[in-house]
């Protein structure tokens, strides 16, 4: 049974950038729903049940049809979710160290980086993420991927993503997506993007 764990911050932690309401109706109802459909559909394979969910999107393609889909649907909501929350932090910070050098040796500057992935967050058509990822070569690259596709299943390590579903931002900036992904810079939690840069770099 898998559980949803509990946000390191309150509600209203990242407001006037992310409001209360839609941080509670996020982890609450979309989030849960999430785990919620992920336990469901593992009822039937008690085999994929202690399955640890990267693992199981990592390979997606190997899993029965009918978990298949339930997985990278439900288990990528989870997953992705889940490096949402902690992906920001009312403390927020400034990138810094190896993943700073990382950025600007690929992007060209921090700036040029963020007009690069805001443009991914923004183009990205109807529901999806836009993601700052690390290749199998070691290389940083912007990408998006649709509904609650997740970059492991590419090959890929997610190091930083943003939820552009209307649900994370509609409450507060109805259709203003480009407002909503502006603001988001400010509690973007970049130890923790630094961690997983060191944790999984080559
Ligand atoms: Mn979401």
């Amino acid at each position: 049974m898998i559980r949803l764990a509990p946000l390191n911050y309150a509600y209203d932690a990242l407001v006037p950038y992310i409001d209360a309401k839609t941080m509670e109706i996020h982890y609450t109802k979309h989030h849960q729903a999430y785990v919620d459909g992920l336990n469901k559909s593992l009822e039937s394979y008690p085999e994929y049940q202690n399955i640890a969910i990267d693992l199981l999107l990592k390979d997606l393609v190997l899993l029965p049809a009918d978990l298949k889909i339930s997985v990278q649907n439900n288990g990528g909501g989870h997953y992705n979710h889940t490096l949402f929350w902690q992906m920001m932090s009312p403390k927020s910070g400034v990138v810094k160290g190896s993943l700073h050098q990382a950025i600007v040796s690929t992007f060209g500057s921090f700036d040029q980086f963020k007009v690069l992935f805001e443009g991914a967050a923004k183009t990205r058509f109807g529901s999806g993420w836009a993601w700052l990822i690390l290749t199998p070569s070691n290389e940083l690259q912007i990408c998006s991927t649709q509904n609650q596709d997740n970059p492991i299943t590419h090959g890929n390590i997610p190091l930083l993503g943003l939820d552009v579903w209307e649900h994370a931002y509609y409450l507060h900036y109805q259709n203003r997506r480009a407002d909503y992904i502006a603001a988001w810079w400010h509690v973007v939690d970049w130890d923790f993007v630094q961690q997983r840069y060191e944790q999984f770099a080559k």
